[in-house]
């Protein structure tokens, strides 16, 4: 069960709209039938490899003591150094195999590496991380409300890696990963792999790294998915099916995940909704 803002699926079945069946078990009266609310949950799975570096050019040692001090007064003063930078400053993207119509694996690099990810502790010697994330995963997870008090939270079922496709693109984007930082051109950088470490070599091996080591990078979205089928919960026009006032413009109405990062889109999708909304007033 997770805390935190509330989402469209959590606010609709709270309103008595969404399944049926989700909507009784919560003790609320159903207003209006919505089976798909909720369903289609799609986000990018990552996961984090990591190299300690040989020489003291990365953010795990500029971001220490002494070195942040410099730091805080060149960005001060000229505004300029590490304090202007997001730390993934290199995307690249791969096919995974032949055949496919377009890339599917995205990497961040960044010339930082985590000693704790979730506690966003840096490591204490230098080091540099590729992010592994798999674009347009297959598999499909669900969010609904976990309870009728809106501040308890909702139940989240993201379902990584349950579709053969998605675990077969992320062990094969790992091992591609680790191919490009074996080049000779970072040879003056790269000491060694720490993560997932020499030892990781069979499929089996790397999947299981991933399973103990990814995670979301915040890219979720489709659980009210926009179409003209019975399924889906939103018109073209951003109307909640079947009800004539609500509008969804978020990254929630997205029917597929889109080929990179969601912000941008969300964008469109909040100017395309304005312009609806103005048209409509006229
Ligand atoms: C840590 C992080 C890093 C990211 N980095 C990137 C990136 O580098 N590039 C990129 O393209 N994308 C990035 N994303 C993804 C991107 O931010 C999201 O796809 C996008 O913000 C989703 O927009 P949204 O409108 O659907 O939801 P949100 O941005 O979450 O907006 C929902 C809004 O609704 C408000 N709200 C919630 N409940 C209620 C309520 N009951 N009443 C009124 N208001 C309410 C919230 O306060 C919030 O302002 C990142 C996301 C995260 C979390």
């Amino acid at each position: 069960m997770q805390p935190g803002p509330r989402k469209p699926p959590q606010l609709m079945e709270l309103s008595g709209i969404g399944n049926p069946q989700i909507i009784r078990e919560l003790g609320i009266e159903v207003r209006h039938a919505l089976p798909g609310l909720g369903e289609n949950y799609l986000d990018y799975f990552c996961t984090g490899m990591n190299w300690r570096v040989k020489q003291p050019v990365t953010l795990n040692e500029q971001t220490r003591g002494l070195q942040l001090a410099k730091a805080v007064m060149r960005y001060a003063v000229t505004r300029q150094g590490i304090l202007t930078l997001g730390p993934g400053l290199v995307h690249g993207f791969v096919r995974t195999r032949e055949g496919l119509a377009g890339t599917d694996v995205q990497y961040f690099f960044m010339h930082a590496s985590y000693a704790n990810a979730a506690e966003r502790i840096l490591d204490r010697y230098p080091g540099m991380t590729i992010g592994v994330t798999q674009l347009r995963p297959q598999s499909r997870g669900s969010i609904h409300a976990g309870t009728p008090d809106p501040y308890t939270g909702r139940v989240i079922r993201p379902n990584f890696l349950a579709a053969e496709e998605d675990r077969r693109a992320m062990v094969e984007g790992m091992k591609i990963a680790r191919q490009i930082f074996d080049q000779p051109a970072l040879d003056a950088f790269r000491e060694r792999e720490v993560s997932p470490g020499p030892d990781c070599r069979t499929d089996e091996d790397w999947l299981a790294f991933a399973r103990a080591n990814g995670q979301t990078i915040y890219h979720i979205c489709g659980t009210c998915r926009m179409g003209i089928d019975p399924g889906s919960v939103i018109d073209p026009n951003l109307r909640v099916n079947g009800i004539s006032n609500p509008r969804i413009a978020d990254a929630s109405i997205m029917p597929t995940i889109i080929s990179g990062n969601t912000q941008a889109a969300v964008f469109m999708i909040a100017e395309k909704g304005a312009d609806l909304i103005l048209s409509e007033a006229k």
